[in-house]
């Protein structure tokens, strides 16, 4: 460890990827548990976070407070919920340290909380932290820039652990966005979400989107560009949750000397599409 080290905190300490983080601070240069937040009334508060992940004893015991957990620190990241992001956007704007959010299932409305938060901090948020991911979104950006909307059909499809509560999952929209930036058309007005029953023929230029859950899937994503005679399929397994968590403590310390705003992982990544 040195004095040099960025002092992080973890919010959803307790959580799926709250665990892998702690665990990957510990193997990463540069970086230091400062701090473990688990929501009031969380039956993990006051253990040791280390001995919760498996990374063993590391000294800092689970809070339920984050103001106090915040102090002195010099950054957040933070897997939680819509609305435990929102609340920590502003604590860590107050706070002036680094907010690295990785919360999927953000409604607009949360969105434009954390980018009012963003004028006075730096934020980076990625509905996936992954190099591999946004590596394919730059090349799905490319893929559906190159087929003409006319001949070919663009459909994202998803897997995940049955655990999870949000749908489309957050890297499913970014890899529509992409195809979507691509076709320089708006997702939100041309994407179809959800087919059942008597739907109709397929409307040209839309974006749809299949989801599936079952078991410990962490995550697997493939865009497929359906044309007369061929498919073209560009697609992504998530093996290990560390991939996640490597990437968002890369961004904190990418994010240390940088100026207040909101940025994404291909900032982080110097990826541009
Ligand atoms: P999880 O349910 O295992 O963990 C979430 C944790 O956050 C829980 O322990 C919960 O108690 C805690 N929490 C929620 N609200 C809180 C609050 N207000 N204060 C303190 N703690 C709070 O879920 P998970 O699988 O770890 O995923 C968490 C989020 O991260 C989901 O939105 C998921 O989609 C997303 N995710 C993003 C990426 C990415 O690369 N961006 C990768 C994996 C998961």
């Amino acid at each position: 460890m040195s004095e040099h080290d960025m002092k992080l905190v973890v919010v959803g300490a307790a959580g799926r990827m709250g665990q892998t983080i702690i665990r990957v601070i510990q193997q990463m240069p540069g970086v230091r548990l400062h701090a473990a937040v688990e929501r009031e009334g969380s039956p993990f508060i006051g253990k040791d976070a280390g001995e919760l992940s498996g990374a063993g004893f590391v000294g800092v015991p689970i809070t339920s407070d984050p103001l106090e957990a915040f102090l002195h620190a010099e950054g957040v990241i933070d897997f939680t919920s819509p609305a435990g992001s929102v609340e920590f956007a502003a604590l860590a704007a107050q706070a002036r340290i680094v907010h690295v959010i990785g919360t999927t299932g953000c409604s607009t409305a949360d969105n434009e909380k954390i980018a009012a938060a963003a004028r006075h901090a730096r934020v980076v948020k990625s509905g996936n932290m992954s190099l591999g991911v946004n590596l394919l979104g730059v090349l799905v950006e490319q893929a559906a820039k190159a087929l003409p909307a006319s001949g070919w059909d663009i459909e994202v499809l998803e897997m995940h652990h049955k655990h999870k509560v949000d749908a489309p999952s957050g890297t499913a929209l970014l890899l529509g966005e992409a195809a979507a930036a691509g076709r320089k058309i708006d997702l939100a007005a041309q994407s179809v979400r959800v087919r059942d029953g008597h739907t109709g023929a397929r409307s040209e230029g839309t974006i749809g989107f299949a989801t599936l859950r079952g078991g410990s899937v962490i995550g697997e994503h493939s865009v497929i560009l359906a044309g007369e005679g061929e498919l073209v399929t560009l697609s992504h397994s998530a093996l290990d949750r560390s991939i996640f968590a490597r990437g968002a403590i890369a961004a904190a310390l990418w994010a240390r000397p940088e100026k207040p705003g909101l940025y994404s992982m291909l900032d982080v990544l110097g990826l541009t599409r």
